[in-house]
């Protein structure tokens, strides 16, 4: 196979007129999707429940977007026997036909990329941009997990000895159970479940509660290009309800969850447990939340950039990134009049249905927006003050403003705590040091920025800013597959590092081979 260099997939320009055009067109066509009830799939059956789990549009939370199945424990169990007795077969595929099946979805994928975007614009609220960039990265993933495999599988370097002729390779663990979160539906579902299949294991995906209706079309994706039944099986339903099931299940090889800190926590200790007829220690992959801060220094290259910067960071999607900044760390030599210029800045932000790309859509869904106004309501008892935003709006979908909050405390609830939304703290520091203390004193460590023009300052930040993203002089949102491999330190999670060169490794085990030459 003679392959391209691995490239991104380049976003869509919406301010073309042709681009719009179209966007619009693949928004009235998934509509057709709307009545459709979808079943879980195992090893090939469809299967439809008794219980119904009804996925509705958080910018209007009366429209259903689809129907599924609540699945039950003993779906969960079956789908779990049925990876497993397909992994016997599909461990022999080659690892070169493994990755043609990536490379196949991707170019449908591409293909009816509009598609993807505008079910999730519907699922979850993203505007056109963000719903583009979250199928982009979803190409992304196939692309470079399919060449990786192709690197994983080469010759590996291994020192030659007289008398032997040794060998080292990876082979795949077998059953993963795959639990992603809702906000990159697509994206991380797919990089989560392909970088799972294409190393040789056979998966059980619980997707999101939230946003099963995109995980759909991926896994009509997968029978498109007829990937072999019960490589993926798909099963809906509450992660409550079956998720103890499938990670508990004996004949479970590893879990690979993206999510919060508490259910990644219940994860690996469930998963630390050995089960009666349980024969290996069962792997954890699970890359949680974040608290993530930006440093803003007194020398700046641009104050503008730093201000731009921080406002998309803290409101692109609502807030609703583990990447996204939740604190700003200002020197107080400038504060108030960073206070000021985010306040200008963030008035720009139109919040609305989602469809409509609007620059803010809804959070998530009812249970969210009470969390967050709930964290609203606690900073300003703390002393925090409201400098922009902080209601929600009176439509019927979720909204909330984008919302400041000044004088907010180092070890204030909103400057600790995860909140998930359109809540940015602005935390006033002495100097650079100080800004450094407060930046590490949370329990994540996901990502982080620092503006500053002062060289011996950025190189204080490599050293010292103990989070798995880094960016200095930018944003901390907007990790590109390749570019910036993607994880975090503490109880961010087990720094996977998805999209980078390491992560396929997580969904294998290395095997070394000698035997004595003649
Ligand atoms: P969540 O509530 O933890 O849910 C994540 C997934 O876990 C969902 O599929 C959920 O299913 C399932 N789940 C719930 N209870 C479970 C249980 N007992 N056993 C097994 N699975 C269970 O997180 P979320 O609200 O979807 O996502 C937001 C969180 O993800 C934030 O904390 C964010 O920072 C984090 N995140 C981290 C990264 C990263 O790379 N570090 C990336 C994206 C998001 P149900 O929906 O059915 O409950």
């Amino acid at each position: 196979m003679s392959l391209s260099k691995f490239k991104n997939e380049p976003f869509t320009d919406f301010s073309e007129k042709k681009n719009r055009k179209e966007f619009q067109k693949a928004l009235e066509k998934v509509t057709a999707r709307f009545k459709k009830e979808f079943p879980i799939v195992i090893g090939g059956e469809k299967i439809f429940c008794d219980e119904k789990l009804v996925d509705t549009n958080p910018s209007n939370p009366d429209e259903v977007i689809g129907t599924f199945q609540k699945g039950t424990t003993d779906l969960a169990i079956k789908a779990v026997v049925t990876a497993n007795e397909t992994f016997k077969k599909w461990k022999f595929t080659s690892p070169k036909k493994r990755a043609e099946y990536l490379f196949q979805a991707a170019k449908i994928m591409r293909k009816r990329k509009h598609e993807f975007s505008a079910m999730m614009v519907y699922d979850v609220g993203k505007n056109w941009a963000e719903a583009d960039g979250d199928t982009a990265e979803a190409i992304d993933f196939m692309e470079y997990y399919a060449r990786e495999i192709l690197r994983y599988s080469d010759k590996q370097p291994i020192v030659k000895i007289k008398g032997e002729d040794n060998k080292f390779e990876y082979i795949p663990l077998g059953v993963g159970v795959v639990i992603p979160p809702w906000n990159f539906p697509l994206a991380i579902l797919v990089g989560m479940t392909t970088a799972a299949i294409v190393s040789g294991n056979t998966v059980v995906l619980k997707p999101s509660s939230d946003s099963p209706a995109i995980a759909q079309m991926f896994i009509e994706l997968l029978e498109e290009i007829k990937l072999p039944a019960g490589v993926v099986n798909f099963i809906t339903g509450s992660g409550g309800a079956i998720g103890d099931v499938l990670v508990q299940h004996h004949l479970t090889r590893f879990i690979s969850f993206t999510g919060s800190m508490e259910i990644g926590l219940r994860i690996n200790e469930l998963a630390a447990k050995a089960q009666p007829g349980q024969i290996w220690i069962k792997r954890v992959v699970a890359e949680m939340g974040g608290k993530d801060s930006i440093i803003v220094d007194k020398e700046l290259i641009s104050f503008d950039e730093a201000v731009t910067g921080t406002v998309q960071a803290a409101f692109g999607f609502q807030g609703q990134k583990c990447s996204a900044c939740s604190r700003v760390i200002v020197d107080e030599s400038l504060y108030d009049k960073f206070c000021d210029a985010l306040v200008e800045k963030t008035r720009f932000i139109k919040v609305g249905n989602a469809a409509n790309n609007p620059n803010m859509g809804p959070v998530i869904n009812q249970r969210s927006k009470n969390k967050i106004l709930d964290y609203i309501n606690k900073a300003v008892e703390e002393g925090g003050q409201i400098i922009y935003g902080g209601k929600e709006l009176p439509e019927n979908g979720y909204f909330i403003e984008p919302t400041i909050i000044k004088d907010v405390k180092p070890y204030d609830t909103i400057a600790q705590e995860e909140i998930f939304g359109p809540v940015l703290a602005v935390i006033k520091s002495k100097n650079f040091d100080e800004s450094m203390d407060i930046a590490n004193n949370t329990m994540f460590g996901l990502t982080g920025a620092v503006y500053t023009k002062n060289k011996k300052k950025l190189e204080r930040a490599e050293n010292e800013f103990h989070v798995g993203n880094l960016y200095l002089n930018r944003k901390c949102t907007g990790a590109l597959v390749g570019v910036h491999p993607f994880g975090g330190f503490n109880m961010s999670g087990t720094d996977s590092k998805a999209g980078g060169r390491d992560y396929l490794g997580l969904f294998l085990q290395g095997k070394t081979i000698s035997e004595k030459s003649k």
